[in-house]
């Protein structure tokens, strides 16, 4: 016959067994609405916005669709700004909506300007929608957002960018440069978990979407219902159970920034690229891919092989004695003649860097070709202490 005495009996048991094997990932309580909302709060602080923050549970392409499908449809009239491969897959969207997409491209070892994007508007004045990048990893070069936001300002469309790659690499403002959706995830810079982004959503923005009978609604795209079942009710019931790994990782991944000082970990990684291009100029063999220094992102270092040596291989070569290092070969079309150093998150150091430096060299020695490491350590020695670049102006450090 089954006691309650017996089941208690049975619970224990279970109980004991399961408590011997303890792990730090398991087992977690749920995460309580207020410490999700508490979360959000913070990465607000982080990017000086009094926007709504919402976070999403997934890796940034979320929000980065989720807010185009939510904004755009068929009366939309977009400019969307391509300087590498995320743009390319923004314009895609923009189109899969329904929306009229005129395409600004740029070479992307250059930055658009706040003039190409003036030109852009003057030519199409119905344009209400801008789509762009700020930083792009995959390119290594950096937009200049604060002058083009006061144009898109001036012309009255939307504004949305995607900042997954400068968020914590270079200021990221949102409110002062005017963008209504602003897309970060944790895995670049902020030196966090992939798994989890977030998305700034000015009021201009929620009306857009609200209006919008395209905008995904009851579906986990759906940022409107965020708004509606979590903002507007005071962020007191959450829509679904959130990923407590991911969530707790967030918010240690913040409090890290906050101990160090957002200002200092954007240092680091103005120091790590300056570094990085000086270190490579006086090494000789390879060139910054990226032509002007003030185009070229905090977060990663891209360059280019010379005509005869192959990315891929070189990468390969240079990663054997140390496969930590944080060097990557382009992607796509470009894994032959591009090198991705990713001196991004705990690889904004000066060692990583030296040490990218030198197995790069070192490669480059054994193919025969002409390098001078001494003088490659040297000038990434001397430029980590005096960085110049899109991640220092003292007038838009902000926060
Ligand atoms: C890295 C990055 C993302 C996120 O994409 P992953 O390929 O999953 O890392 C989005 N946008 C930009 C510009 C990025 O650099």
């Amino acid at each position: 016959m089954v006691t309650l005495d017996s089941v208690r009996a049975v619970h224990l048991t279970v109980t004991e067994e399961s408590t011997a094997v303890t792990h730090p990932f398991l087992d977690l309580a749920p995460l309580s609405a207020g410490r999700f909302a508490a979360i959000e709060d913070r990465v607000a602080r982080l990017l000086g916005t009094r926007q709504d923050v919402v976070i999403m549970q997934g890796e940034a392409l979320l929000p980065l669709e989720g807010a185009i499908r939510a904004a755009a449809g068929p009366g939309t009239v977009a400019l969307n700004v391509i300087t590498g491969p995320y743009g390319q897959t923004f314009g895609n969207w923009l189109r899969d909506c329904g929306a009229t997409v005129h395409d600004l491209a740029v070479p992307f070892h250059t930055a658009v300007t706040a003039e190409q994007i003036r030109g852009a508007l003057a030519e199409h004045p119905e344009i209400d929608f801008v789509s762009l990048v700020h930083a792009e990893a995959a390119t290594g070069n950096t937009n200049p957002v604060a002058e083009i936001g006061e144009v898109v300002r001036a012309h009255g469309a939307l504004f949305y960018l995607d900042a997954v790659a400068s968020v914590g690499a270079e200021p990221v403002l949102p409110d002062a440069w005017g963008v209504d959706l602003c897309v970060i995830g944790a895995q670049k810079a902020m030196g966090g978990p992939a798994g989890v982004s977030a998305v700034s959503v000015s009021e201009r923005a929620w009306a857009r979407m609200a209006a919008n009978p395209n905008a995904p609604r009851r579906s986990y795209l759906s940022l409107l219902d965020w708004k509606e079942r979590w903002i507007d009710g005071g962020r007191t019931a959450l829509l679904h159970a959130p990923a407590q790994l991911e969530m707790l990782a967030l918010e240690a991944c913040v409090e890290r920034i906050e101990a160090e000082g957002l200002q200092t970990v954007m240092a680091r990684h103005a120091s790590a690229a300056a570094a990085t291009r000086a270190g490579v100029l006086a090494l000789g063999g390879l060139e910054p891919y990226v032509d002007e220094a003030k185009d070229a992102a905090p977060v990663a270092t891209t360059l280019r092989t010379p005509p005869d040596v192959d990315a891929s291989a070189l990468v390969a070569r240079a990663l054997e004695p140390d496969p930590a290092l944080p060097l990557a070969a382009g992607g796509g079309a470009l894994a032959g003649e591009m090198i991705r150093v990713n001196h991004y998150g705990p690889d904004a150091t000066p060692g990583a860097v030296q040490g990218s430096l030198a197995a790069l060299g070192a490669a480059l020695a054994e193919k025969g070709l002409k390098v001078d490491l001494e003088a490659a350590r040297r000038a990434a020695e001397e430029a980590w202490d005096r960085p110049t670049g899109p991640g220092l102006s003292p007038t838009d450090t902000g926060a």
